[in-house]
């Protein structure tokens, strides 16, 4: 067992909304918290507190209580900072919902937080509409945050100009967050985040990431996913910075938009380190204003890391974490250019790590010099999650007695404490940095008549980027090709939960007690042959 090399920071007991708005000075009020990257507006912090609270009031008039669950299916914009935290300001906690999802994922979601309220936008609300039907959210509590006929808008609420309630909670058991995840294994689940998470993983995080007040911050990372809410929504806004909002992510509008408004932060996911190692419309745009570039969410690849820090004439570093941890746990503190690019560094203050044999369960020896031998990375300190909701099992599987969370990852550590993961114990799959469970694959995939059994796994493409991989048993009599595989999946998930490759095979491997023997298909194709 390893605590992290800094010295312990203190975590206060606080909610988010005290943490990050309590103590505003004059200057910092009048700064801007927030800009449209899209149509250039701007926010103050002065304004957005405003707003904030004035959600808080009128949801908390309109019923809105402590412990109530909002839905929130939102791309970046500013607004979605003020419905966030307006939540959270009312007692409420934010069940933050993929964009991309289709009406029976968004419902599902919807379901199992338990959430009575949907904050939505109008391109969206088709989906929305339906889901929240499905639920039974009535139509004055789907909230469409740009105006829809019949339901009420953000301006609608913020009109009400009622005061923020006075609300009390314990910031180290009250839930703020449920983002969803998969976890190790099986179907998304609710994770069980508390204000004092949140409030602890902004603290762990500020030792490493040294941003200030004259930074701009890129806020191309989605707000759903922890990584974007907890390091832009959370964290930036406590340095006061700015954020330049992009509701998604499309090279040439994410270079104009970091160059216009002169961005100085870009936090990323490694498909855009690919785009920005290796595409010739970078060569078009002044990206001189760029000081660092932080990656996280799936493997940067050192020598991709490398090629980005000299195109771009900036710092490159590396952060992991998972839902389940706030998200983040280990960075490559920026100051530190010794470090190589393609581990995750140091574990944050506060964070303990094991790095145990998944077969025994012993901690890995860690040599005096090179790396010790790869096992499965735990992690335990207070941005850890709570649990999963209503899901004792997948709980308890998870998090052990000890409070270890176990990662599912494979890694290898030394002994100045840089981390490096290598591998993947668990099924979970990333495409561009986004969850794909190949349970819900595999479930739809089972309900395609002509097939008798399937197992999907992750597979690296020609850029080193993880695509989802169907193996698929077919009746004996089928007529099914890879094509029509593929079309069946895709009309059936969302876009990033495509089936990329299939493969026909005669039986899938599974052990006696029936589990799909992930590893025998990883080996078939040569990843992740070596540990899981
Ligand atoms: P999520 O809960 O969506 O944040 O996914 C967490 C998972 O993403 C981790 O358990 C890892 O498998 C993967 N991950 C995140 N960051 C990194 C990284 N820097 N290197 C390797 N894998 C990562």
């Amino acid at each position: 067992m390893a605590r992290s090399t800094y010295p312990d920071v203190e975590i206060p007991a606080q909610s988010v909304y005290e943490l990050l708005f309590g103590d505003l000075d004059d200057a910092d009020l009048d700064r801007i918290a927030l800009v449209d990257g899209s149509t250039g507006d701007e926010t103050t912090y002065r304004q957005l507190i405003a707003q904030v609270d004035a959600l808080a009031g009128a949801l908390a008039a309109r019923g809105l209580g402590v412990g109530d669950t909002v839905g929130i299916l939102c791309p970046n914009l500013p607004e979605f900072a003020t419905v966030f935290h307006g939540v959270l300001r009312a007692g409420g906690t934010a069940t933050t919902i993929n964009s991309l999802y289709t009406v029976g994922e968004i419902a599902s979601q919807l379901k199992s937080a338990d959430a009575h309220w949907l904050f939505t936008v109008s391109p969206l609300l088709p989906q929305a509409a339906e889901a929240a039907l499905a639920v039974g959210i009535a139509d004055d509590h789907l909230v469409v945050i740009d105006g829809a006929e019949g339901h009420p808008s953000l301006r609608d609420l913020l009109f009400d100009r009622a005061a923020p309630p006075d609300v009390h909670f314990d910031p180290a058991t009250h839930l703020a967050v449920l983002p969803f995840s998969s976890g190790t294994t099986g179907h998304p689940k609710g994770v069980m985040l508390t204000h004092q998470n949140l409030v602890a993983n902004v603290l762990q995080s500020e030792q490493v990431i040294p941003l200030g007040r004259d930074d701009r911050v890129l806020a191309v990372l989605p707000f759903f996913h922890i990584y974007g809410l907890s390091v832009l929504l959370d964290f930036a806004l406590l340095k006061r910075a700015s954020l330049v909002t992009m509701p998604k992510f499309e090279l040439a509008e994410f270079l104009r938009v970091t160059s216009e408004h002169v961005c100085t932060w870009l936090f990323i996911a490694p498909p855009i380190a690919v785009a920005l190692a290796k595409h010739p419309l970078v060569d078009d745009y002044d990206l001189t204003g760029v000081d660092v570039i932080f990656s996280g969410a799936a493997p940067l690849d050192g020598a991709l890391a490398q090629a980005v820090a000299e195109r771009i004439g900036c710092t490159v570093c590396q952060g992991y974490g998972m839902t389940e941890a706030s998200p983040v746990t280990h960075a490559i503190p920026v100051a530190r250019a010794d470090i190589d690019r393609s581990s995750i560094g140091l574990a944050l203050p506060n964070t303990e790590c094991r790095v145990i044999d998944p077969e025994t369960g012993e901690d890995v020896a860690v040599p005096e010099s090179g790396p010790s031998a790869p096992g499965e990375l735990l992690v335990r300190g207070p941005q850890v999650m709570t649990g999963y909701l209503a899901d004792e099992a997948s709980t308890a599987q998870a998090l052990d007695a000890e409070g270890w969370l176990h990662t599912g990852d494979i890694a290898t550590v030394d002994a100045e404490g840089v981390y490096v993961i290598v591998d993947r114990l668990k099924e979970l799959i990333k495409y561009k940095g986004y969850q794909v469970a190949p349970a819900v694959l595999e479930a739809v995939l089972l309900t395609h008549p002509e097939v008798v059994d399937a197992a999907v796994i992750g597979i690296d493409d020609e850029d080193g980027q993880e695509v989802p991989k169907a193996f698929v048993v077919r009746r004996a009599d089928a007529d099914l090709d890879e094509e029509v595989v593929m079309a069946y999946v895709a009309e059936r998930v969302a876009g990033h939960e495509k089936v990329r490759m299939v493969e026909f095979i005669e039986v899938i491997p599974k052990s006696s007690s029936g589990k799909i023997l992930r590893k025998d298909l990883r080996s078939k194709v040569g990843r992740h042959a070596a540990v899981g």
